[in-house]
């Protein structure tokens, strides 16, 4: 057994994060705002749109949560009770559960197998299908980049724009990510981050909405401050939520963005390891970059096995074998279609997330990950492919 746990991918710091912590101790900024507030959010808009003018319009708000973004992104996208809104299947629950908090029925939308997000064609009909059906569009629509691989976002938009309908992104498992050259999280009308602690970077928890412009950033922030109006006592002409990102995680942000190109790197470097060692495997297809369009961070690596071709294994119990060499891996995201909680949710379905939940697995990627982790980690699946 390996003494030494090899994780997904485990939070990695810099060195850099104290320093900032220590500033904001200092200067008593132990608050939900403060300089490593605005400092992060200029980074963070800095890293996504440096050297792409078509993205300089682009402002960052930093939040709690990923998924505290997604809820503000479907408040500024209009969303309200009663509302439908479009979001892909394939993906975490987070995804999904902002929708519900705005009182909105999600409708669910299966993948495309080339990048196993949100199929596009599928969409449009599905679009279709519900004003046929309900008499109105749905409100907004929200595809994510699983794993941090790109969703087909130029058709996605494509269509949005066709329909009028608000898109947020959510690029929660895609900082580093671009698609046909831009940067993920610039792509939808709203982008969603996530800095929860196993994502690309952490602030032990936190999430960024990127808006398209200074007067939505200024809307996420007055929502994200309990909606209080510019009087000099406390008025609220709308509900607001507490979801600023305190100035000590935004210590860490700061620290972190100091080697998020190095994390980034280090992901597409096992990936690209990955890959080619899988290459020769029989019913063990490495889930790569579909087309020069796509340029995964690899967040996290997956693969596809063919039970066919590989004596009958399966997913879980190759899991449970790497879990027995203290090796952490895990099952894809099962589709929210086959969710209980969504049970009642209307979806458009075609199989594609179906068949990945049933023959997928995750595998370490993270920055302690090793490249002779990656080595030791092929070997036992070529064991486990090649026995029964
Ligand atoms: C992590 C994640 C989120 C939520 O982010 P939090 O910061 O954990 O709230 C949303 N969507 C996806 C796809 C995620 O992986």
């Amino acid at each position: 057994m390996n003494p030494r746990r090899i994780h997904l991918c485990l939070a990695h710091m810099s060195g850099n994060e104290q320093k900032y912590i220590d500033e904001a101790f200092a200067d008593n900024w132990v608050v939900p705002l403060g300089p490593n507030v605005d400092a992060f959010e200029h980074d963070l808009r800095e890293f996504l749109a440096d050297g792409d003018p078509s993205r300089s319009h682009i402002r960052v708000a930093a939040l709690s949560a990923g998924t505290a973004a997604i809820h503000l992104g479907l408040i500024l996208a209009g969303v309200q009770a009663g509302d439908e809104v479009i979001c892909q299947s394939f993906t975490f629950a987070a995804s999904a559960n902002p929708i519900v908090y705005q009182g909105a029925t999600p409708v669910f939308v299966d993948s495309e197998p080339d990048t196993w997000n949100m199929d596009p064609e599928l969409l449009d009909r599905a679009i279709a299908d519900r004003v046929a059906v309900t008499g109105r569009k749905p409100r907004a629509i929200v595809p994510v980049h699983l794993y941090g691989m790109p969703a087909k976002m130029d058709a996605i938009m494509e269509i949005a724009a066709k329909w009028d309908i608000p898109v947020v992104e959510d690029a929660a498992e895609a900082l580093g990510s671009r698609y046909r050259g831009h940067a993920c999280g610039t792509l939808g009308t709203y982008g969603v981050l996530s800095f929860n602690g196993n994502k690309m970077i952490t602030t032990s928890g936190g999430g960024a909405l990127v808006c398209p412009d200074d007067a939505s950033r200024a809307r996420a922030v007055f929502f994200a401050t309990q909606a209080r109006e510019a009087f000099p006592y406390y008025q609220h002409e709308h509900i607001g939520y507490n979801y600023r990102l305190s100035n000590i995680c935004a210590g860490i942000g700061r620290g972190q963005m100091t080697i998020l190109d190095e994390h980034i790197a280090h992901h597409r470097r096992l990936a690209a390891l990955y890959a080619s060692l899988l290459a020769d495997v029989p019913g063990v297809t490495y889930h790569d970059n579909p087309d020069k369009d796509t340029e995964s961070n690899f967040w996290l690596s997956t693969i596809i096995i063919d039970p066919d071709l590989t004596n009958g294994l399966t997913p879980d119990a190759l899991r449970l074998h790497l879990e027995s060499l203290n090796v952490e891996s895990r099952l894809l995201w099962k589709p929210m279609h086959l969710q209980p909680v969504f049970a009642a949710s209307p979806a458009y379905v075609n199989g594609v997330s179906d068949s990945l939940f049933a023959r997928g697995l995750c595998l370490p990627s993270g920055p302690w990950v090793t490249e002779d982790d990656v080595r030791m980690i092929v070997t036992e699946i070529k064991k486990c492919s090649t026995s029964s």
